[in-house]
């Protein structure tokens, strides 16, 4: 069965998209940690991102550089902080997550609830720093 991930990737679930090329896809996380935390995913369906051969790594991260410049543009932060952590969706992605300081990482804090309207207005905001 397709995952989440793929599921979103083929358009059968609606998500908030920033980028996308033929191998990579990045969209806003629906639970942010900050606002304007995105993931980045290969749209090969590969549970570990460690399970990605060398070039297809390096190409996966040459494509989060890219969207991490666009979030640190658009969103008001000091650093682009990046995790791997994996253990709800079995789709390697990695996390971009605008940051300020150490603690805006903790993915067990409380999570920033936003609307419909702010995620499409952060949406919009990184989409024109392209
Ligand atoms: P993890 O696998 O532990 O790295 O966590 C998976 C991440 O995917 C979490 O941060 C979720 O909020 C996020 N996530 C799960 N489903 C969706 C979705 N439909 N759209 C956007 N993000 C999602």
């Amino acid at each position: 069965m397709a995952t989440i991930f793929s599921r979103i990737i083929n358009g059968e679930i609606p998500c908030y998209k920033i980028a996308e090329n033929d191998k990579f896809f990045a969209f806003l996380d629906i639970n942010p940690v900050s606002k304007g935390h995105t993931l980045v995913v290969p749209k090969k369906e590969v549970n570990y991102i460690f399970t990605l051969g060398d070039e297809e790594l390096g190409e996966m991260m040459v494509f989060a550089k890219k969207v991490a410049a666009a979030i640190e543009k658009a969103m008001p932060c000091k650093r682009i902080g990046v995790a791997v952590i994996g253990l709800e969706v079995p789709h390697a992605h990695i996390h971009l997550i605008p940051i300020v300081e150490e603690g805006d990482m903790d993915f067990k804090k409380e999570h920033v609830h936003l609307t419909n309207d702010e995620f499409l207005d952060i949406q919009k905001r990184i989409v024109e720093q392209f």
